[in-house]
């Protein structure tokens, strides 16, 4: 009789206290990088945990199953039991995300927006009430706006950068705080710190959408979120090549986020968990120089007369600086450019001749991409204060130099 498969890693995974994992805390995250989560002794040597597909898993005897049911029932990780639970491809990544962001155990969903999703609607039922911020990426406000709506959950908007003031909106039935932080639209940055406490205090979560720092610029539980949210699409995959979304959480708010999770049948493929987790291995890295790229890019453009405002937290001077230098340990290489007033097929013209930034949704990869929005951004609860159109960058691993001289090029047309 076999005990229950689990993947033995440094860190014990039959461990259900939060995953303090001292051996790597005494380390730094560069070094977590490259070694936290790999099983070599497991998988006959091999660098990385490889793809496992699953669907079945069988077991040794009853016993063996009822061994491994009752490590379910107390909640275990790492116990093989049915593909959609997860496979050490699962387990590994989860664990690693789980340490990153500094929470309590992690989940894997096929999207970021499904992580999103799940994240948010795991507190609520009909007649509560939700807090969202007016900056949130646009198909969750959606969700809310629309899909919740219709089972009678309903959803406030409020300023991002309300701060503490988020107290006079909080009502009896208030049960989330939506929180994202940039917007990854609009780059304000929220007091999370001064939410959390106020959210808290009426016994509300505070669910946070963390794509834009990734988990080593932002530390979502050292700031009062209950759940955390991955697009691990953006730079944890890094290569703009699979979708997926984790949703990492305190231990006090993991049982209903693991309920809600599995009844719902979330699940992630395992080539796009294995594309994650190899991305995951140059994160530091890719994100110091998308951090020192999108700076010197965006430095240039604050200098130039086409520009009305550069909407990038790390920058001095920018909306959201103060609050990004007190909690961030870092910038992403994603933010925001209003322009002059100009007409709309003078943009359209900027934009197609760009040859080093790419027309595209997503971003994170190592490539630049530019995104403009033709309509204003959608707001309820805070105005828009600019009249000339915004417009998103991602800035990639390309010289900056030349990313200067593209978009130089192209200002010729505004
Ligand atoms: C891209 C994105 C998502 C959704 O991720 P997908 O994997 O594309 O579904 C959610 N939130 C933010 C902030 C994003 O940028």
């Amino acid at each position: 009789m076999n005990a229950p498969l689990t993947l033995d890693m440094a860190n014990s995974l039959t461990d259900t206290e939060p995953r303090t994992q001292p051996a790597h805390a005494r380390q730094a995250v560069e070094t977590f990088l490259s070694h936290g989560t790999r099983g070599p002794r497991e998988f006959g040597g091999t660098v990385n945990p490889p793809v496992c597909r699953a669907s079945t898993i069988v077991f040794e005897n009853m016993q063996d199953m009822d061994e491994r049911q009752h490590a379910i029932d107390h909640d275990e990780p790492g116990v093989m039991w049915y593909g959609r639970k997860g496979t050490p491809t699962t387990f590994a990544l989860q664990e690693s995300i789980a340490y990153l962001e500094g929470g309590y155990r992690t989940l894997l969903a096929s999207s970021g927006l499904a992580a999103c999703i799940a994240a948010l609607s795991a507190f609520v039922k009909a007649g509560d009430h939700i807090l969202m911020s007016d900056s949130v990426y646009g198909p969750t406000r959606h969700y809310a706006k629309v899909i919740l709506a219709r089972y009678g959950i309903a959803t406030t908007f409020y300023d991002p950068q309300i701060g503490a003031g988020i107290e006079r909106l909080i009502q009896p039935n208030t049960r989330v705080i939506y929180v994202e932080s940039p917007g990854s639209q609009t780059f304000e940055v929220q007091d999370i710190p001064a939410i959390a406490e106020c959210a808290h205090r009426h016994g509300a979560r505070v669910v946070m959408d963390n794509t834009w720092a990734s988990p080593l610029y932002f530390k979502p539980f050292e700031h009062g979120v209950d759940v955390s949210v991955q697009a691990c699409t953006k730079y944890i995959t890094g290569h703009s090549d699979a979708l997926l979304g984790s949703v990492t959480t305190t231990k006090d708010a993991w049982q209903e986020i693991r309920n809600h999770v599995h009844v719902h049948g979330l699940n992630a493929g395992p080539d796009d968990v294995y594309l994650a987790q190899r991305g995951l291995r140059t994160l530091a890295v890719r994100l110091e120089r998308h951090q020192r790229n999108a700076l010197e890019v965006a430095g240039w453009l604050a200098a130039q007369p086409q520009v009305e405002q550069v909407l990038h937290p790390a920058l001095p001077g920018a909306p959201g600086h103060e609050l990004w230098k007190r909690d961030f340990k870092g910038a992403s290489g994603l933010f925001g450019l209003v322009l002059k007033p100009c007409t709309p097929q003078a943009l359209r013209n900027f934009v197609d001749s760009l040859e080093l930034f790419h027309l595209g949704f997503s971003w994170g990869g190592f490539e630049s991409m530019i995104m403009p929005q033709e309509a204003m951004p959608e707001r309820e609860a805070s105005s828009w204060p600019y009249a000339g159109p915004l417009v998103r960058l991602h800035i990639g691993l390309e010289s900056p130099a030349d990313l200067i001289t593209d978009l130089k090029a192209g200002f010729a047309y505004l």
